[in-house]
């Protein structure tokens, strides 16, 4: 049982007293069931899952996220931050009927110091904003896959990225955090303020207060030598077998990502994709053309029917994994593997035709992101060679059994190359061990939650 799991219990008469009290304190700043513009507000990305939270509060500043602390606080309840709600499966085992959803969405925004190479970032910024106040600058950010996600939500949870094998997991950028802690103060936290608290909040996240900003550190790239290449899916096998060996060789420089999709007919899918299985290799080479080209040359002699990689603006490689752009109602599972022999390969092909699997994908890890860098958080690195993951649609609610179901399966192929660990940010269910993605960090994190969050204030997704 995790700490979340201790939900507090409100009689029926307390609620309504401390629903009043809330209004009270903030007024317009707090949503609570029946108002408009509640159901749009407590319904988060993912949005096979249904958060029923006893308030939504809504802050546009720090100031109104401490008023928010502090009335919460008083009323008993509990506070749940949350920025896009792309991890809100794995606050589906919450029971937020007696919690307050603060919804970061509001308090967005940007400011980049071109000579220090650095970015602050509010609370509830996306990746997007993050980017494109960059880009003018000829820098960029450690982003994952997906531009709507949040800065603080991915990473503060580790965030792999394209730049991984190279850079490191995208936590080890946070150079201080801005947060408001259990006892409604604002804090900020550093290697040298606070640092027990900075080092529990790179990997600890929400559990530790709500963040309303960020420093980080950019990565001094224009551009960068990215895109993908695609086969149909009857090719699978050969181009998986392909990259697999590659990748044994590939440089910390290249992080790929092999992928199988089972594409559904569907109208806002571009003709070449609608209704087919293809198989994509897709990432990012961070060197010259000659040498990156020359790198590419064993998959391209595989004869791809599209081939998109070249020098592209660093921003446009957030559009290369082309991740769904919409809300987008989702079943995922992970795992991490040691190695990809021949065996895990055929495994990993003959998995993705399990009906109900959407994606089936391997991360390629290793390099820089198997390293701790001295003075790294809670999370630092990842164990594990490759990630596997797969991902399952659930287009009405009644789905999500069979969608979980063939997750599983996809990655239970891999079970015999699986080792004991865990990447944080891909763990989207309640119930998952997140102690295997934090190792003998675990004990301390749990010892400074008790110290910084006696009384559970805050529910997160990946309780710690
Ligand atoms: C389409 C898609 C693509 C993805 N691609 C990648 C990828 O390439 N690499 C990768 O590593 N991960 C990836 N992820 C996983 C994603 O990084 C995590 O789910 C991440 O936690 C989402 O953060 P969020 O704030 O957007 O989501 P939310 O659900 O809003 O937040 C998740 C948790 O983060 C914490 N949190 C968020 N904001 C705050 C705040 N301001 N203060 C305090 N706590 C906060 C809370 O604990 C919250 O429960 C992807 C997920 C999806 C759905």
């Amino acid at each position: 049982m995790s700490l979340n799991d201790l939900a507090i219990d409100v009689p029926r008469a307390a609620a309504g007293a401390a629903a009043a009290e809330l209004r009270a304190a903030l007024g317009d700043r707090v949503l609570l069931p029946g108002d408009a513009g509640f159901d749009a507000a407590r319904t988060p990305w993912n949005t096979a899952v249904a958060q029923h939270p006893f308030a939504v509060a809504l802050p546009a500043s720090a100031e109104d996220v401490i008023d928010m602390v502090h009335a919460v606080a008083l009323s008993g309840l509990r506070i749940a931050p949350q920025s896009t709600g792309h991890g809100a499966g794995a606050l589906a085992g919450t029971d937020l009927r007696h919690t307050v959803l603060v919804s970061l969405r509001g308090l967005r925004g940007v400011e980049v110091d071109a000579t220090a190479r650095t970015a602050r970032v509010l609370g509830g910024s996306l990746w997007n904003d993050v980017l494109e106040a960059a880009a003018p600058h000829g820098l960029t950010a450690p982003h994952g896959s997906a531009g709507d996600v949040s800065v603080v939500g991915y990473m503060l949870s580790g965030g792999l990225s394209f730049y991984a094998r190279a850079h490191g997991l995208a936590v080890n950028a946070v150079r201080a955090v801005e947060v408001v802690t259990a006892d409604g103060t604002l804090v900020r936290a550093s290697e040298d303020e606070h640092p027990d608290l900075f080092w529990a909040l790179r990997g600890g996240s929400g559990a530790f207060g709500v963040v309303v900003a960020m420093e980080i550190d950019l990565l001094p790239l224009a551009d960068i030598f990215a895109g993908m290449l695609l086969w149909d899916a009857t090719h699978a096998a050969e181009v998986s077998r392909a990259w697999a060996e590659w990748t044994k060789s590939a440089p910390e420089t290249a992080t790929t990502t092999l992928r199988i999709l089972n594409l559904p007919p569907l109208p806002d899918l571009p003709p070449f994709l609608s209704g087919r299985s293809v198989v994509v290799i897709d990432g990012a080479i961070e060197d010259t053309d000659a040498a990156a080209s020359a790198l590419l040359e064993p998959l391209r002699a595989l004869q791809p029917e599209i081939d998109t990689f070249a020098r592209i603006p660093a921003p446009a490689l957030i559009g290369v994994h082309m991740d769904p752009p919409e809300p987008t109602p989702s079943a995922n599972h992970h795992a991490m593997l040691g190695d990809l022999p021949d065996a895990a390969v055929e495994a990993f092909v003959a998995a993705a035709a399990t009906p109900g699997i959407f994606v089936q994908e391997m991360r390629h890890l290793g390099g820089a992101a198997t390293r701790r860098p001295a003075g790294g958080g809670a999370i630092a690195s990842l164990a594990g060679e490759y990630l596997v993951h797969a991902i399952s649609m659930v287009p009405v609610p009644e789905a999500l059994p069979a969608a979980t179901a063939a997750v599983h399966a996809g990655v239970a192929a891999l079970e015999p190359w699986r080792i004991d660990a865990l990447a944080l940010t891909f763990i989207e269910e309640p119930d998952a061990d997140r102690s295997a993605a934090f190792g003998p960090a675990w004990a301390r994190l749990r010892e400074l939650k008790l110290a910084y969050d006696p009384a559970n204030l805050f529910a997160a997704a990946r309780p710690v």
